[in-house]
């Protein structure tokens, strides 16, 4: 779908997967207005291809355009693109157990324009491709490390938006923590160093002996995740104390040290829910729990995918049905 100025968002089209041409002036390749999205078509127990809160990443993506000065797209418009495609790359659907068909909404600046200020011409595309199951029988713990040099967002910054800088900012962090031999990254807070924030692509929850859990609060700086969202209403239904409130690090390591902190996990749409095991950073190491996935964890993780594979009830009218 183009937008323009004089006519809004127009020219919806369905077409196969091709280069798109672009002039080399083109706004999104100066100034990075550039922002998408990741969600999954999921099917479920019946056949029945499905998405999960499609709505929300609608919601979300607005936001992101509104901090990237970009025009808004209707959010019935956003869903109606998700759903006609998985709808038509049905045939791509992995026949795998726990398969996916992932899809990438994306919007971008195109025009030719060398000034610094909002585009007057844009682009939104929705590409998918096949995803097969993250972890086919529970996830194992991941190895995280702490960066110490690099944060990936600053109050009053694009933290909140799921914009392409945000990611290009965390390829370097994330390529040290590999090399270090862990998972992941996870980042602090940028004024003090201090507060867990999340990682990479994943939110964060802490759990901890009392059946309490805590999960960093949304103030700019942490991408609002759908799949913490979800997880943040299912735990409080399951009769948990859950906090949004700030954790550091030095507590982290305290309480997983004591044996009050014990668990970790991350959270996402790509591997929904992911154990942390082991947190390392230039001071050191230490073990959540026993290091491998964790009762509340699992319980959670099972609970969701139960709902989005439609093999438990859905009393929030969270899976969206597509044919
Ligand atoms: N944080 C970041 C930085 C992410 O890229 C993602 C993935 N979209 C998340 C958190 C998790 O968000 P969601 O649950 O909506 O996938």
């Amino acid at each position: 779908i183009d937008w323009v100025e004089e006519l809004g968002w127009h020219n919806a089209v369905l077409g196969p997967r091709e280069p798109i041409s672009l002039d080399p002036a083109a706004a999104v390749l100066h100034y990075a207005q550039e922002i998408f999205e990741g969600l999954k078509a999921y099917k479920l127990a019946d056949g029945t291809m499905a998405l999960f809160r499609p709505e929300k990443n609608a919601k979300r993506f607005n936001e992101s355009a509104r901090r990237l000065a970009m025009p808004a797209l209707p959010e019935d418009a956003f869903v109606e693109a998700v759903r006609v495609l998985s709808l038509a790359d049905r045939d791509w659907f992995p026949e795998v157990e726990g398969g996916s068909l992932y899809l990438r909404p994306f919007m971008f600046a195109s025009e030719p324009f060398l000034g610094v200020r909002p585009a007057k011409q844009y682009k939104f595309l929705v590409i998918a491709s096949p995803a097969g199951n993250y972890f086919k029988s529970g996830a194992p713990a991941v190895s995280i490390w702490v960066s110490r040099d690099y944060t990936r967002a600053a109050p009053g910054g694009t933290g909140a938006a799921k914009c392409g800088g945000n990611y290009a900012a965390s390829l370097v962090p994330q390529a040290e923590a590999i090399e270090r031999g862990h998972d992941q990254v996870v980042f602090l807070d940028a004024a003090e160093k201090k507060w867990i924030e999340e990682l990479g692509g994943m939110n964060l929850f802490f759990v901890f002996d009392d059946g309490t859990m805590i999960t960093p609060p949304l103030g700019g700086t942490i991408l609002p995740g759908i799949t913490r969202d979800s997880l943040l209403m299912l735990a409080r239904e399951e009769g948990l104390t859950v906090r949004e409130e700030r954790y550091s690090l030095e507590q982290w390591r305290d309480d997983a040290t004591s044996g009050k902190l014990v668990e970790t996990f991350a959270c996402g749409t790509a591997a929904v829910v992911t154990p942390v095991g082991r947190v390392a950073g230039h001071d050191g190491e230490f073990t959540i729990g026993s290091g491998g996935p964790g009762q509340m964890t699992s319980r959670l993780r099972e609970k969701l995918v139960a709902i989005q594979r439609g093999t438990a009830p859905d009393p929030h009218d969270w899976v969206m049905r597509l044919d």
